[in-house]
């Protein structure tokens, strides 16, 4: 694809904005929209053009990518009445790196195909910081050949692009990431409120950790005790990050995806039910690593009253 692939961007939050920055930084002509018009100020300052539209984004773009909350967003985006479809040129490509449902992908991928749309999809992992630093890792599930067309532009945001399998299946291996990422998060906030209640300084214990057994990318990242990393969402007034409802999402859609199979995944279960508490504790917007607060709180509170 040459370089003066016209790009579109949809969904300018945590991920997309940076994500956005860097394809512009790369040269590429960018549109973008997005649902708070606002958020999209510094972009166009910085030479972005603001679509008012999905379907205005869309038209004229050769590449078009969506980071959106779920499945029921980007299937809204693409479908309602000024939406992507009614704007993509046959022979455009959509890559949407939203964290969705495998099942509703493969749908979107196969509506896409009857509209002469190419679309794959391309969840993401190494969050805001990966987002920041372009440095993503991006799990491809579809057509091997599109995402050849539009390596250029996700290279300009990703350092790891692996193409996994058929449509459904990146969105699979990243609901098994959120399985695995989920449950150190979940591990560290337990014994991090029993470090707490037994006395045991947090710094030292993370030390010690992450030279033992117990070190993963949640003990170097996402130590819920503030001041012990200093660039952790603890340290940083628990600003996502992750956002606990988003890892409350993922974990629902693993769990909903490994029941269509018939595989139990108690431990998933689980740790699904702690990030349902933070979310009822007021916490839904901050990073998923709350809930070790949420903990040591009350390890607090219950000292207070003996
Ligand atoms: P944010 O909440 O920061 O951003 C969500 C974006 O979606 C915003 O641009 C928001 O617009 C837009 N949006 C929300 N609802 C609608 C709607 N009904 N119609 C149109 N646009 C809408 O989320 P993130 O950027 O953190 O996450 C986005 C996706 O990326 C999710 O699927 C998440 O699971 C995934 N992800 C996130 C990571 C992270 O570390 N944050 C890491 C890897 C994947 P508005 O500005 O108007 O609210």
């Amino acid at each position: 694809m040459a370089d003066k692939t016209r790009v579109a961007f949809l969904g300018l939050g945590a991920m997309g904005l940076p994500m956005s920055e860097h394809i512009l930084a790369a040269g590429f002509p960018l549109t973008v929209w997005n649902r708070t018009a606002a958020k999209a100020d510094a972009l166009v300052a910085a030479g972005a053009v603001r679509a008012a539209t999905p379907r205005d984004a869309a038209q004229g773009a050769d590449v078009i990518l969506t980071c959106l909350p779920t499945q029921d967003e980007v299937r809204d985006v693409l479908t309602r009445p000024d939406g992507l479809l009614a704007g993509l040129a046959r022979g455009a490509a959509f890559v949407d790196t939203s964290t969705i449902d495998p099942s509703a992908s493969q749908q979107l991928i196969a509506l896409c195909a009857e509209r002469g749309v190419d679309m794959i999809e391309a969840p993401l992992s190494g969050g805001t910081i990966g987002a920041k630093s372009g440095t993503l890792t991006m799990m491809i599930g579809g057509d091997a050949a599109i995402l050849e067309r539009v390596r250029p532009v996700l290279e300009s945001m990703a350092k790891n692009i692996f193409h996994v399998g058929g449509a459904g299946m990146g969105q699979t291996l990243k609901l098994c990431n959120q399985m695995i990422a989920g449950a150190q998060t979940i591990a560290l906030s337990e014994a991090y409120a029993i470090l707490h209640a037994a006395g045991v300084d947090a710094k030292l214990a993370t030390d010690v950790f992450a030279v033992s057994t117990a070190n993963c990318v949640a003990i170097q990242q996402r130590v819920p005790v503030p001041g012990v990393l200093p660039n952790s969402p603890a340290t940083n007034g628990w600003r996502a990050g992750f956002a606990t409802e988003w890892m409350a999402k993922d974990l629902f859609l693993s769990l909903q995806f490994a029941r269509s199979l018939d595989i139990p995944v108690a431990q998933n279960a689980a740790n699904l039910q702690c990030f349902e508490q933070a979310i009822q504790a007021g916490y839904r917007k901050l990073d998923q690593s709350v809930y070790g607060k949420l903990l040591i709180d009350a390890v607090d509170a219950h000292k207070k009253h003996e």
